[in-house]
């Protein structure tokens, strides 16, 4: 069984998409990190990121691994790494290219055909699983997407102020929204939930119901 969840950035996806599969003994797939992931490998070997083809080659070459909740490039343990603010706006220029997007979504279903799984991102519902048993879309407005993502930096040591992260992440919507290839938007059937008012554990919650209600073991 596959449920997917999308939305734009700091709508909490990767936290209750965890939670959610903890639940339900899914596994959990954040397709982010692997975007993230080929960004980083560009930004390491100072690829102008606009070239297609240098970049789709790169991610036609890697070897990404989740491995305990840890992502591997390689031999290489990434999963700090792509978390900087360079990388976070470099996966979005990388995530236009047809040849990246091609590569990570047949690695995607790969996953899917083998587990149940929980999986979220950008694409999930209307692209990579388009039968998948359940699909949401989860939203939170701007405000609040920015606070989020501020308490998780901040986790970090790091302190941006909210204009910016308010102007990173609506850069970031819009290449998203506005690319060609699978750009971020909601599937047909995919049930739309607002989470500004929400905490994350109560979205998991809510989700779990919703899948048991529309999927009953
Ligand atoms: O979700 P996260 O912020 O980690 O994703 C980083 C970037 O990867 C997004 O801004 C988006 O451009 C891209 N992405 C995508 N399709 C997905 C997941 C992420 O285009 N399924």
């Amino acid at each position: 069984m596959i449920v997917t969840i999308d939305g734009p950035a700091g709508t909490g996806k990767s936290t209750v998409a965890r939670m959610l599969a903890e639940r339900l003994g899914f596994e959990f797939l954040n397709t982010g990190a692997m975007y993230r992931a080929v960004a980083y490998a560009c930004l390491q070997r100072h690829l102008d990121l606009s070239n297609e083809t240098s970049v789709g080659e790169v991610a036609n070459s890697l070897e990404i691994l989740f491995s305990r909740n840890r992502l591997l490039l390689g031999n290489d343990d990434v999963t700090d790494s792509i978390r900087g603010q360079e990388v976070t706006q470099s996966a979005s220029i990388v995530a236009a290219n047809p040849i990246v997007r091609m590569r990570l979504v047949e690695m995607q279903r790969l996953v899917g055909r083998e587990t149940s799984l929980v999986t979220e991102g950008r694409d999930q519902g209307t692209t990579v699983f388009p039968d998948a048993e359940c699909k949401f879309f989860l939203t939170a407005s701007p405000q609040e997407r920015a606070r989020r993502r501020q308490r998780e930096l901040e986790e970090k040591g790091d302190f941006i102020s909210l204009e910016d992260l308010m102007e990173q992440q609506e850069l970031r919507d819009r290449r998203d929204e506005t690319r060609l290839c699978s750009p971020l938007k909601p599937a047909p059937n995919a049930m739309i939930i607002d989470t500004t008012e929400m905490t994350l554990s109560h979205v998991a919650s809510y989700l779990e119901q919703l899948v048991q209600r529309a999927c009953p073991a």
